[in-house]
This record gives C-alpha cells, structure tokens and sequence, in this order.
C-alpha cells in the first residue's frame, strides 16, 4: 500500500476513535447513531487527509524534482513525478548513485588532466631548454666562430626536430584519448604495408647496423580489414622502438601468422629486451625504461600509448614477450578480410 494511504488510513481511525471517546465518554457502549457518525467522521477525514496530504507531497516533491532536474536527467528513468514517498526515495537514491559516479569520473580526470600537463611541461622542457642555451650562447659571441655557429645551430635543429616529434605525438594522443578521431577501415594489404614501411627505415636501421628481417615467403597478398594510416603509425612505432633499443648490428624482424579469421603481426628484435617488473607499465603515457637511452634516441615516451590506442580501437590485442638481454618480440592480431 503507498505510503500515503496508510497514513491518511491510520490517521483517520486516530481521529474516529478519539472523537468518539470525546463525544460518547458518558456512554461508550455502541449504538447504529454513534457508529454511523464514526464512520462519517473516518470518511470524511481520510478524503480530507488523503486529499492534503497529496497535494503538499505532490508540490513539495515536484519542486524538489524540478529542482534536481529528475527529468532533465537522461540517466535517471523519472518521466512522471510519483507523490508515493517510496518511489521518491528510490529516485533519489539512483540520483545519489548517479552524481557519485560522475564526481568520481570528475576527479580521475581532474587528476589525469593535472598529470597529463605535468608530463607535458616537462617533456618540452629539455628540448626548450636547450634551444634557448644555444641561442643565448651565439648571441653571446659564439656566432663569430664559424665552427661554433655551425655547430650550435645544428644541435638546435636536433632539439626542434625533438620538439616537432613530441608534440606530434600528443597531438596524436590527444585525438585518440577524446575519441575525435574516427577508424578509416579498408581492405588492403599489409605485406604491401610492411615492405613499404621497411624501405622507410633502411637508413635509420643501417646507422646502428641493424638488418631488417622480412620473410620473403609472403609473395601473396594478404589483406586485413583496418585503418591503413593508423596501422602504419602502429608499424611504425613498433620498428623505430626496435631499433632504437636494439643491439648494434642486432636484428629486427617482421613476420605474420596467419589462422582462420585473425593474422598476427610480430616485431621481433634482439636488443636490451624489458624486465617482468616494467612490462605492466610498458603502454602508460611517458613511461620509460631507461628515460636517457629513451631522450637520447629522441623518444618521446608516447609510441607504445599511441600503439595501444590504435589496436583497442580495431578491438584486436597486443602482447609482448621480453627478456632482458635477450629481446623483445611485440605482436598484435587484425581481422583478416574476407574474400567473397
Ligand atoms: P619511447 O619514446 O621512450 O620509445 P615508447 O612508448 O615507445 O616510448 O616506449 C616506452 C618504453 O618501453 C621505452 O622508453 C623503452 O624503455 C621500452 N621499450 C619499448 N620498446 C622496446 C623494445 N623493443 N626493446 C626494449 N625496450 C623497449
């Protein structure tokens, strides 16, 4: 029974017995007179009472709904404003549940967004930094050395390209941690993908005499559904981490396994490889192993974020397999399209 029947129903038998104490307290004994008026009386109070009490709860609570804004709440299922006050409680404590949730959500990426800028203003710190000791160096007369000037501006170049790279890399982030950036899926072929890939970084891979691996075996084609310029970023990140924390005149290698519906692209290198303890760590933003190997080589801690973002959006996996000394094998699935 709703809460408000039962009130105005207990508090008219209230009212019904203490009048007719208070009129028949000479005689209590019934009579048809006296239990017609009771019952008169019980009536009328509880039309009265239910008829009060619906419209101060009615009011009250569509103030307090309107007040909330219940309905403008889209996750809060309150179409119709019920005066029963055990349906009101239960609204109110989805609300409760409902704003909970979205202060905690507030708060991770209060915390997110105050980490994220911290990480921001320090990776661009270093390059800046030295930009700026360049510059005040060759102001201060080093730019009449020829040998200097040259060289000074050289290694400021270094430091813009650096610059130029991390904020690429956030750029990139950033699109993929806001979700703007939509998957352009295709069919195409990522034999053709990895050759054209491999040939970009035969001169990088030759600075550290490394060979780049690729089977030859793949002379057909094989064609997977996905966004072509996203796995090439993936690719891409994969190979340039292989050779920057490869071994000089090291290996990388590239190979697929191919099974029913999924194939499986693997980087394999045979370089410094990650210990047991960093690899739970390996895909957060910034994080680096060695943060000197990884400066030096013009990392800027956001390849293997960036990676992952990419293959949880194809909703594929990615795993790695290192050891330490040894080397590192990076493999990811994509779908395989299917040929009619
Ligand atoms: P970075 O720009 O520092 O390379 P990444 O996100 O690409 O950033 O990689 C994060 C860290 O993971 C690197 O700093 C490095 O310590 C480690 N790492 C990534 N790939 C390899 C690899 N193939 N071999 C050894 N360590 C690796």
């Amino acid at each position: 029974m709703p809460s408000n029947y039962k009130f105005s129903l207990l508090s008219s038998i209230y009212i019904t017995i203490g009048s007719y104490v208070v009129v028949n307290y000479k005689d209590l004994s019934f009579s048809v007179e006296s239990v017609l008026v009771s019952l008169f009386i019980f009536c009328l109070s509880f039309i009265v009472l239910q008829i009060r009490v619906r419209k101060l709860l009615f009011e009250r609570l569509r103030q307090i709904y309107k007040d909330l804004e219940f309905e403008t709440d889209s996750l809060i299922q309150t179409s119709v404003i019920d005066p029963d006050i055990n349906s009101f409680a239960k609204d109110l404590g989805e609300f409760v549940k409902l704003k909970r949730s979205e202060i905690e959500t507030l708060k991770k990426e209060d915390l997110y967004r105050k980490q994220f800028v911290g990480n921001v203003a320090h990776e661009l710190k270093t390059p800046l930094f030295s930009i700026q000791g360049y510059i005040s160096n060759l102001l201060d007369g080093a730019m009449n050395d020829k040998e200097l000037l040259n060289k000074y501006l050289k290694r400021a170049e270094k430091s813009v390209d650096r610059l130029t790279y991390i904020v690429k890399d956030l750029d990139l982030i950033t699109q993929l941690e806001s979700s703007t950036l939509k998957l352009d899926v295709t069919s195409f072929d990522i034999v053709k993908l990895a050759e054209e890939i491999i040939e970009d970084f035969e001169i990088s891979a030759s600075i550290k005499n490394i060979i780049i691996i690729f089977n030859k075996k793949y002379d057909n084609e094989i064609l997977v559904d996905a966004d072509r310029n996203r796995i090439e970023q993936v690719l891409t990140n994969l190979i340039t981490n292989s050779i920057n924390y490869g071994s000089q005149k090291g290996t990388t290698e590239i190979s697929f396994e191919i099974d029913k519906e999924n194939i499986i692209v693997k980087v394999n290198d045979n370089g410094v490889g990650i210990s047991k303890e960093n690899m739970p760590r390996l895909f957060q933003r910034f994080f680096r192993v060695d943060i000197s190997r990884s400066r030096s080589q013009g990392g800027s801690g956001l390849g293997l974020a960036i990676v992952k973002h990419i293959i949880d959006a194809h909703n594929q996996n990615i795993h790695v397999q290192s050891t330490v000394g040894i080397g590192s094998e990076f493999s990811f699935s994509l779908k395989k399209s299917i040929i009619l």
